[in-house]
């Protein structure tokens, strides 16, 4: 059972003893003490219509998919600081994708795209990391793009700002540059599947629940980092995420 209010710690004591115990990740609430657990990180893919056409699909025609990260991909990244970002292992083409990241409070199933935006507790800024020769390689085999894409720390984020203070967030500018040189830039308008819309899809597969984020989807430009690069996400509203790459 998961306490949505988790302090850092949100694992409950079991009431039988066990061999060990785990903590809970979690995502700090923005001028909170207050810590989001994440039981789930969900990520959309090609969701901006240039990205989708760099990337080969059709954002005219093509229903949306999923991927999953592991919740211990977390990569918290204090507002005002630049975090430590590892270079991963296993690849010679690592990129970013800076991504609007929504916060469930509640969920369900088959959640009707109107009712969806209630069960946003709040959202992000994240990059959703990616070993693109790993995700390539392993696409034009059709195996899974796992390896490419859900790896230790392969998702750093801000911390989570509740609508009750900002609102729904569904335009402003989204941009990463690296290095000062700018990258990626569009409008969060400019999805081709809502987050609200997100939720709605998501919900016919999975039941979700309180805890579970989605990554929802990166504009064109997503493009090699390496090691020394100093990678700096914006969004519209809300703090700068900035990592190095180490
Ligand atoms: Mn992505």
């Amino acid at each position: 059972m998961l306490a949505f209010w988790g302090s850092a710690r949100a694992a409950e004591t079991p009431a039988e003893p066990s061999v060990f115990t785990l903590p809970v990740p979690v995502v700090p609430v923005a001028g909170s003490s207050q810590h989001f657990p994440v039981r789930r990180i969900y990520c959309i893919g090609r969701n901006y219509p240039e990205h989708a056409i760099e990337s080969g699909s059709d954002p005219k025609t093509e229903p949306p998919f999923f991927f999953q990260k592991p919740s211990d991909a977390v990569q918290f990244v204090k507002p005002g600081t630049t975090a430590d970002h590892p270079y991963p292992t296993l690849t010679e083409n690592y990129q970013h994708e800076i991504e609007l990241v929504a916060f469930l409070k509640s969920g369900g199933r088959d959640i009707p795209v109107e009712q969806a935006l209630d069960h946003v507790y709040g959202y992000s800024i994240g990059l959703d990391m990616t070993r693109r020769d790993l995700q390539r390689a392993m696409g034009a085999q059709k195996k899974p793009w796992e390896i490419g894409k859900s790896f230790d720390h392969s998702a750093p984020m801000g911390p989570v700002h509740p609508v009750a203070s900002i609102g729904h967030v569904t335009k402003g500018a989204i941009m990463l540059s690296v290095n000062g040189s700018l990258r990626q830039k569009a409008d969060l308008s400019d999805m081709t599947w809502s987050v609200a819309e997100q939720i709605a899809q998501l919900s016919k597969a999975n039941e979700l629940q309180a805890g579970d984020m989605i990554y929802s989807g990166t504009p064109a430009g997503p493009s090699p980092v390496v090691k020394g690069d100093l990678l700096v996400g914006k969004i519209e509203g809300l703090p700068e995420l900035s990592v190095r790459i180490v």
